[in-house]
């Protein structure tokens, strides 16, 4: 019984949301959106579905997503990567544990930043790794740069970036991806490049995959989520994108988790990248109208929310409303109580949080984020 996975509870987004259902809540808990998805892309499937093939496809991926992969990290972010760099795997969960899996030999250590996605630190620690960890400094989620340097060492074998970052928002910009880039090239390093909220930066503050930066191409595995860019969060299919040296062990382990992924939803999301670019470039502007309209629900009805530069995800401080429990405490009431449900931002955090924040997703209908601040004001 002291093995990783024995150890861990059950994820925080599957308890949220079957409490979400017992209680008839509205669900801002596990990030998923409702009202965008695109109509297109799911005649697509319908299509692919009719059409077949419907037998193993190669386990690096339909030749056509592969393409389309490649072409869209060309046109969107110039990292001028060729299909033979890309492989499918089944969401970008499977392609984390995929590069966990191949890159780690016990005792490697793995910087990552805190708060972080849920899937981390356990596929880490089983595959052997030592994670080594950094907060990032609330409520701006600063980047402390002295502790980030001194969490690397000779041990050091890859850090996890996740920019757009769940659950704190946080977009990394330049001048902050060039300290990271000259970390890893100073302790010879890997980064896992977690981008799957890519197309979701707001106020115009541009995604800057570090695989762009100079001397990044090598040592970056970037990892998308066609669920994230369409919306369609239940289809689960992702891709890593990296150099060969790089990509071949990463092949390696994910012939071992899934072999592949279904061909009709692959057929699907390669039409998609290659058609629905206005889709994608609707994104912005419609969740971060959405994330406002959370925003000043929330700070109407006295929680404090912390600043929001990307992803679905907007914390908000609950102490104000006088509630004296936890936040994981908090979310339970609420769903219980209010009917709405958020998520605890404890989740993302190894020890006590900095702080008394709910995280809610704002990738809802308009209708949806009013029933669920009205709900909240009848409440407090
Ligand atoms: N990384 C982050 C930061 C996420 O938020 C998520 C899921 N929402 C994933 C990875 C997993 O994505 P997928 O659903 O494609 O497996
Ligand atoms: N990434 C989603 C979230 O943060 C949840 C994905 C999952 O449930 N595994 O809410």
């Amino acid at each position: 019984a002291n093995s990783v996975f024995a150890a861990c509870g059950t994820t925080i987004f599957e308890t949220m949301s079957r409490l979400a259902q017992r209680h008839d809540a509205i669900n801002l808990g596990q990030g998923f959106p409702e009202g965008l998805e695109p109509s297109a892309v799911i005649e697509q499937l319908a299509r692919a579905a009719a059409d077949g093939p419907h037998q193993y496809p190669s386990m690096m991926g339909l030749p056509a997503l592969r393409h389309a992969v490649a072409a869209h990290e060309c046109r969107f972010w110039g990292t001028g990567v060729s299909e033979a760099e890309v492989m499918v795997t089944s969401g970008a969960t499977e392609a984390l544990a995929a590069c966990l899996f191949a890159l780690i030999e016990p005792g490697d250590e793995v910087v990552v930043l805190e708060p972080l996605y849920d899937s981390y630190l356990p596929i880490i620690r089983r595959a052997g790794g030592v994670p080594r960890i950094v907060r990032l400094q609330a409520p701006n989620w600063s980047l402390p740069r002295q502790q980030l340097a001194d969490a690397f060492g000779p041990k050091t074998k890859l850090m996890i970036l996740n920019s757009p970052a769940n659950p704190c928002g946080k977009v990394f910009d330049a001048d902050e991806l060039a300290f990271i880039a000259q970390l890893l090239e100073r302790h010879d390093a890997i980064a896992i490049c977690d981008e799957v909220y890519e197309h979701l930066t707001y106020d115009d503050l541009p995604h800057i995959p570090l695989m762009s930066l100079p001397g990044m191409r090598q040592r970056c595995a970037k990892i998308g989520s066609a669920g994230k860019i369409f919306s369609l969060t239940g289809w689960k299919v992702g891709w890593v994108v990296a150099a060969p040296e790089l990509l071949n062990p990463i092949a390696k382990a994910h012939q071992y988790l899934t072999f592949t992924t279904a061909p009709a939803l692959q057929s699907a999301v390669a039409w998609g990248l290659n058609h629905a670019s206005a889709y994608i470039a609707s994104l912005p502007a419609t969740l971060s109208a959405r994330r406002d309209r959370l925003a000043h629900g929330l700070a109407a009805i006295g929680l404090t929310p912390l600043p929001c530069q990307g992803s679905y995800f907007l914390s908000a401080d609950f102490r104000p409303l006088g509630f004296s429990g936890t936040d994981l405490e908090f979310c339970v009431h609420i769903t219980e109580k209010a009917g709405i449900t958020a998520i605890p931002i404890s989740a993302f955090f190894e020890s006590a949080p900095p702080g008394d924040y709910a995280r809610f997703c704002f990738a809802k209908t308009d209708q949806a984020i009013d029933e669920a601040l009205r709900r909240l004001r009848r409440h407090f």
